[in-house]
């Protein structure tokens, strides 16, 4: 409980970003922070929604999920997926779109990027709506893959993103309004 308090204290708020009405929660301050990343690998491996021996790769979502994810990877001896936003890729890729908190937005992978029957836990900093998540688990599946669970550092009240899922078995660290 302290170390999650610790976590909770070094997450900065920014109010009316990147428009009005929304509470923007940074992490970049967790991960400038030794302990605080430290203490992050250790929170999602203690809370992870499957263990760890049940999932080959952990999957990212851009942008954040690209710090975290690979982070937790090499945390866990685990391979790293990168999910994208659209257009940002070579052909051949799978692509994915949905609503967002603010906007809409598409998501890609390379055709290739998961092998057959591979077994990958998705991470994220956070969890809203769900939308992203939920189309990146759909890419996933589509290039071959299984989800087995999210991992989320930080879920937002009220929005039920995580019945978005799929039943999937899934952790969020810290729940906040
Ligand atoms: P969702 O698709 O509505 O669940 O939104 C989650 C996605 O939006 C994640 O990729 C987050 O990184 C990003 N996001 C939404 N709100 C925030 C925020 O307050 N801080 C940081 N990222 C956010």
């Amino acid at each position: 409980a302290e170390d999650a308090a610790y976590l909770v204290s070094l997450i900065r708020s920014i109010p009316g970003f990147p428009k009005e009405g929304i509470i923007f929660r940074d992490f970049m301050p967790v991960l400038a922070d030794a302990k605080g990343l430290h203490l992050m690998m250790k929170a999602l491996e203690a809370a992870l929604p499957v263990p760890a021996e049940d999932f080959d790769a952990v999957a990212g979502l851009e942008a954040r999920g690209f710090l975290f994810g690979p982070a937790l990877a090499a945390h866990l001896g685990k391979g790293f997926i990168a999910v994208r936003k659209a257009g940002k890729l070579p052909p051949q890729t799978i692509r994915e779109s949905y609503d967002l908190e603010y906007g809409s937005e598409s998501v890609e992978i390379e055709a290739e990027a998961v092998k057959p029957g591979e077994r990958v836990l998705i991470v994220d900093d956070l969890i809203a709506t769900g939308g992203t998540a939920a189309a990146g688990a759909e890419l996933i599946e589509r290039a071959g893959g299984t989800v087995v669970g999210f991992s989320f550092v930080m879920g937002l009240d009220g929005l039920n993103g995580t019945g978005k899922l799929g039943g999937r078995p899934t952790s969020v660290l810290v729940t906040m309004p």
